[in-house]
């Protein structure tokens, strides 16, 4: 019997299933990490189901980094 781990995108409602063209994501508050999906999944809490979801992720860090001041304007 496979271990059923759910893991859900956390940007849309996906859950992953076989298929592994999944990403992992680290979002940290100066720094954003993006890898391919690989098992186990290491220190990875965050995941996204697909390039858009990551350009999604990356674009929301991005503009929170801004609103927190930590871009020059
Ligand atoms: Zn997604």
């Amino acid at each position: 019997m496979a271990l059923t781990q759910r893991i859900t995108c956390d940007v849309c409602p996906k859950v992953k299933g076989e298929a592994n063209h999944w990403f992992m994501f680290n979002a940290r508050a100066r720094d954003i990490t993006f890898e391919p999906w690989q098992s186990p999944e290491l220190e990875y809490k965050s995941h996204a189901c697909s390039e858009a979801c990551c350009v999604t992720i990356l674009s929301r860090t991005l503009s929170d980094w801004g609103r927190s001041g930590l871009r020059e304007a």
